[in-house]
């Protein structure tokens, strides 16, 4: 299991061992062994996971869209909020969000990602460039 709050700042390893653990990173992402799904969990929200037993890493993305959109939808609700009151804000929020409240904003998100692609696929199409191929 991952959480953000878990995470340590400060401490890096140099530039060369972290392009070698990026290197080991991407051997460790295996074809059918990851997938991405909603993690339940009784008390804790989880962004992923690993199950040794079946070596298969799960990905939670609809709580890693929500987490995301919280913040930035912060951003565009309080501009005048600094990144730190931001970020405290996101975290606090987070905590107290339920599955059904992740799930709801992540199908809100999901839905308007979609119609966004939508959109910009069409004016892509409509450019010069892509009328002389066509
Ligand atoms: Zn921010």
């Amino acid at each position: 299991m991952w959480h953000p709050a878990g995470g340590q700042r400060g401490r890096r390893p140099s530039v060369d061992g972290s392009r070698r653990l990026l290197t080991q990173i991407h051997d460790a992402v295996i074809d059918g062994r990851v997938s991405e799904g909603f993690i339940e969990h009784p008390t804790l929200h989880v962004y992923g996971d690993y199950d040794p037993a079946t070596d298969h890493i799960t990905i939670n993305l609809p709580l890693l869209r929500a987490c995301v959109i919280v913040h930035e939808a912060l951003h565009r609700l309080y501009p005048r909020w600094s990144e730190t009151t931001v970020r405290r804000r996101t975290t606090q929020l987070m905590l107290r969000l339920t599955d059904d409240d992740v799930r709801t904003l992540d199908a809100r998100v999901v839905a308007a990602t979609a119609a966004t692609t939508r959109k910009r696929r069409a004016r892509v199409r409509g450019t010069a460039r892509s009328s002389r191929r066509g």
